[in-house]
């Protein structure tokens, strides 16, 4: 079958509103979207909520009859809203068009019984760094101690129907988020209290379980999109378009997900995608949505389309799609327009990635899942509190070859010789081969934990240089004898002494001793000095730099010590 649809055309001729929504883990993002998605269930309809690929369409009207209860009078310009259905930092990262962050507006979600935590503020720093306009939502308000459900409600209402303890218990921690986020400079208030709008981000309390803020976070979204955006917003006969995902799809091999921002793509359309190899020039061979009567789960049932208008969430069918790359920009090839041009704006994104890697070829090798992701963990690693070099990226899956290529550095610095794989698979076998080949592979979800895990392998590393060099440092001293402390002249020497300068340690290993005598060799006034050798003090060079027991005024007896014994 074949339709026309132009699921979000509105009189206004604006677009929907791209929302996506971040937090930190276990906040109830999806449990959010659940309820944001699955409220009118209950009544056995779906209000005009489709679901789309990667996304979910909320038009306006199921906006406007879900929040009639906050009788806003303010009129819903926009069509609708598209939520990204995949929450969390990748959903963000990922989405990216032309240079900028695709969402247009983000929930940040906020447990109320937690306040602010690490991917919040990740996610902050995010969206501060794509300047993207977001809501906070302090969840699960119900958790507050005695709270009376009231299904769906207004906040202010549900709020209204607290007992006084347990409004007490909001404002504190209100009060406490409200500080939490000022500490990380920014402002924010409750949104009915906020008098300064823009300036001051909104706080909408919420429960995902049982529903109450949710009509004010859905109008909040709409009505602050189409109130600061209206220029984003406009529908632009201009193509944008972000490939979200790259996925094998039985009947159709490799296919991408797409979100359509702007414009309008047709099949048959010949488009251009950013690819591992290269720019991927290829024509649309189907333009696919899911089936309305999903619930069915029939296989393979995609809605076939001639064209569809943004914004929408769409399955594109098209041959040599295998090594395209998610997180980047679709173009589409006007008959007017230079292709060569289009190739090269379509790698820019690439270029923009490949240009962030050690010119020493010196680092370690990140991977991750889409070119999004990529960027924001090298620019996390290229940050000065972090500083770890990076000499080669990949996306998608750890393949044996990326191991390899690790395996270059076992040479060079064997601490790099390591794969960052931020949210991507590693198979056992190519687990397996890297343990072989001396490559470590660390896995995670977090950008926070990739750094924390590796921080503490280099860490262990430096530990156990210094261990080994531990047997060979002989740190600088200065030390006299004490005056009736001879307690042994020889066999060995057992004297008290005092220590004058530097620092005395006990050595690893006893260097070759020679028959020395206290009183035939030396004496009482003689001072007694370690000693170094270029060997030793190499070691120390590298090892201790920042070691507590060589402060500065050690380096510099190092270096007298070093004259003393003429050493080069
Ligand atoms: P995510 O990791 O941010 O996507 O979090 P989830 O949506 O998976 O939620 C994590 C846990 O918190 C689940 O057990 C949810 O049922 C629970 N949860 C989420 N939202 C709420 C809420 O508003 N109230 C309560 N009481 N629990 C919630």
């Amino acid at each position: 079958s074949s339709s026309d649809i132009q699921a979000n055309n509105s009189e206004g001729n604006l677009r929907s509103p791209i929302c996506c929504i971040m937090g930190h883990v276990d906040t109830g993002k999806t449990k959010l979207l659940d309820c944001i998605r699955h409220t009118n269930v209950q009544e056995g309809e779906a209000g005009g909520i489709t679901q789309q690929i990667g996304a979910t369409y909320f038009p306006a009207e199921n906006i406007r009859e879900r929040t009639r209860e906050l009788k806003a009078d303010a009129k819903l310009n926009v069509p609708g809203l598209l939520v990204i259905d995949t929450p969390g930092h990748e959903s963000f990262t990922n989405l990216r068009s032309r240079g900028s962050g695709l969402c247009d507006i983000a929930i940040l979600v906020v447990d109320i019984m937690h306040g602010l935590e690490p991917q919040t503020i990740e996610s902050l720093n995010l969206l501060r760094m794509r300047n993207t306009e977001f809501i906070v939502a302090l969840n699960k308000v119900d958790r507050l101690y005695g709270w009376k459900t009231l299904r769906n409600a207004p906040i202010v209402k549900a709020l209204k129907q607290q007992s006084k303890d347990v409004q007490n218990e909001f404002n504190m921690r209100v009060t406490s988020v409200i500080t939490q986020f000022k500490e990380q400079g920014l402002n924010t208030e409750l949104y009915y209290k906020n008098k300064d709008m823009g300036e001051t981000f909104n706080i909408v309390p919420t429960s995902a379980i049982s529903g109450e803020g949710v009509p004010d976070l859905l109008l909040l979204l709409v009505q602050w999109s189409q109130k600061t955006m209206i220029e984003k917003l406009t529908f632009k006969n201009e193509l944008e378009c972000t490939v979200l995902e790259v996925k094998v799809v039985e009947g159709h091999g490799t296919t991408i997900d797409v979100v359509l921002v702007n414009g309008v793509l047709h099949e048959g359309d010949q488009i251009v995608v950013c690819g591992m190899q290269g720019p991927i020039v290829t024509t649309i061979r189907a333009l696919l949505t899911p089936h309305p009567m999903k619930e069915l789960r029939v296989k393979g049932t995609y809605l076939h389309h001639k064209q569809i208008k943004a914004a929408q969430g769409i399955k594109i069918s098209a041959q040599g799609l295998e090594h395209a790359i998610a997180g980047t920009g679709l173009y589409v090839v006007g008959p007017d327009d230079d292709l060569e041009e289009i190739k090269r704006s379509a790698m820019e994104d690439m270029e923009s990635v490949l240009n962030r890697i050690e010119k020493t070829g010196e680092g370690v090798c990140v991977q991750a899942s889409t070119l999004g992701s990529l960027e924001a963990l090298l620019e996390f690693l290229k940050s000065p509190a972090v500083n770890i070099p990076v000499s080669g990226i990949s996306i998608g899956p750890v393949h044996k070859k990326d191991v390899m290529r690790a395996s270059v550095m076992l040479e060079k610095k064997k601490e790099y010789a390591t794969i960052l794989a931020f949210d991507v698979k590693v198979t056992t076998e190519v687990e397996e081969f890297a343990e072989d080949t001396g490559v470590k592979i660390f896995k995670a979800d977090i950008i926070y934990h990739l750094f924390d895990q590796f921080k503490a392998y280099i860490d262990g590393i430096k530990e156990e240089k210094k261990k080994e060099a531990a047997e060979e440092a002989v740190f600088p001293c200065v030390l006299k004898i004490m005056r009736d402390c001879v307690f042994n002249k020889k066999d060995p020497i057992v004297l008290g002494v005092d220590v004058i300068e530097g620092v005395l340690k006990i050595v690893g290993t006893n260097p070759e001793e020679q028959q020395k005598m206290f009183g035939r060799h030396f004496d009482i006034e003689d001072e007694l000095v370690s000693h170094i050798s270029r060997k030793s003090i190499d070691v120390l060079k590298a090892n201790y730099k920042k070691d507590e027991s060589m402060p500065n005024e050690n380096w510099r007896l190092l270096v007298k010590l070093k004259n003393l014994f003429k050493i080069q």
